[in-house]
């Protein structure tokens, strides 16, 4: 028998079955009347979960391709660019950036913690002619949830245009774009939006299309011009991944069904529970607790205990898994991700699997302690 596989890594999440049957359904003329009038109805959900009135333009491509677009659009050669970067993602804008050219002034902070807003201000102040502000909302490499509203603010004041990679957070985390001031967002379907991966989703402000007006980059696949003007007739510049749009449709159904602000509270509930779990393990959280992801959690490796064998054996015996760290935080830590299908249950199974898992290696752990944390904050015992 292959083993029972509990996915608990930060993308591709778990699938609901109604949006595994979604992709099932039999493919359809994607120049079709029929599919047109399915993309209007999808976008107005798109627009619903993004939080936003702008165009919501869907691009066949992983999350990435759509951070691309973003830059491919806006950034001309020289063209003075600042990117913010604490962890992984952070850096991948922040490359983009200067593979299209940008002068890119780069602001890095510590992985792990959360983007200093005095900083950014006094950057923001010291270089008048920065245009474009890159910012990750959900560092998926370090757990952080990164205060979008605060740099809106920054941004707004500084008349410099914020693109926001909200790839792993959006549908989880609340993100009202148009609210915060976000002019450019990026997001892809196989994190929080519950959907297999492959098709990035993409909306600026009518302050971002005026860059991109005056953009002279090559772009052609992603071109937000041609995406633009299929757009305005349902429908896209290229084939898109039909079977995804499909299932992407059945996931917003169920994000709506639920509620946004249901889905955003169940998110913390479990975020804190999944803390509160480690924590009474012994454990330490990467990041400061203020600044921890209600999708995510970052575990630093326990003493002793190599994180490679702590994830191998949760797979092979138990069919768990985690995510190691990247770049520099490989081996230091490990990422239980708990966003998108995910409830109370998966939070307490996750923490019973490391705790054998750990007592195996040779850990000092009580039995039970992690789950009993857990539980105590689902029966209302520790506030949130
Ligand atoms: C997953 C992720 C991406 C995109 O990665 P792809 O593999 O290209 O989909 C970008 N930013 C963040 C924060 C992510 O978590």
């Amino acid at each position: 028998m292959s083993r029972k596989l509990r996915l608990m890594i930060p993308g591709p999440t778990p699938m609901p079955p109604q949006v595994a049957e979604a992709m099932a359904r039999p493919m359809v003329g994607h120049r079709s009347k029929g599919f047109a009038e399915f993309t209007a109805k999808l976008h107005a959900k798109l627009q619903q979960v993004l939080q936003t009135k702008n165009e919501v333009l869907i691009l066949t491509c992983s999350g990435t391709g759509g951070l691309e677009a973003a830059v491919a659009n806006t950034v001309n050669p020289g063209d003075k660019v600042l990117a913010l970067v604490a962890g992984k993602f952070g850096e991948r804008f922040r490359d983009l950036a200067r593979v299209f050219g940008a002068e890119v002034l780069e602001l890095a902070f510590p992985w792990g913690m959360p983007v200093d807003l005095e900083t950014v201000r006094a950057a923001l102040k010291a270089h008048p002619d920065v245009k474009l502000v890159l910012a990750t909302q959900n560092e998926t490499s370090t757990g952080v949830l990164h205060d979008i509203r605060g740099l809106g603010e920054l941004c707004r004041d500084h008349g410099a245009v914020l693109a926001v990679d909200a790839v792993s957070g959006l549908g989880g985390v609340d993100l009202p774009a148009d609210a915060w001031g976000v002019d450019i967002l990026v997001t892809a379907t196989q994190k929080a939006l519950m959907t297999p991966p492959g098709l990035a989703m993409i909306s600026l402000s009518p302050k971002a299309w005026a860059l991109v007006g005056e953009c002279r980059s090559p772009r052609y696949y992603f071109s937000l011009e041609a995406a633009k003007k299929a757009h305005a007739k349902w429908n896209t510049a290229f084939t898109p991944a039909v079977s995804l749009f499909f299932a992407l449709d059945a996931a917003l159904d169920l994000i709506l069904a639920e509620g946004l602000e249901a889905v955003f509270a169940r998110h913390r509930l479990l975020g804190t529970a999944a803390r509160e779990g480690v924590k009474a393990l012994g454990l330490e959280l990467l990041p400061p607790e203020e600044a921890a992801s209600p999708l995510l959690t970052a575990v630093k490796g326990p003493e002793g205990v190599k994180v490679d064998d702590l994830r191998k054996l949760l797979l092979d015996k138990y069919g768990v898994l985690f995510a190691g760290g990247q770049s520099e935080l490989k081996g230091k830590i490990f990422r239980i991700a708990h966003m998108g299908y995910v409830d109370r249950v998966d939070v307490i199974t996750a923490l019973g699997a490391l705790e054998m898992a750990l007592s195996e290696l040779g850990c000092k752990v009580a039995l039970g302690g992690g789950v009993a944390a857990a539980q105590k904050v689902f029966l209302g015992g520790v506030k949130q």
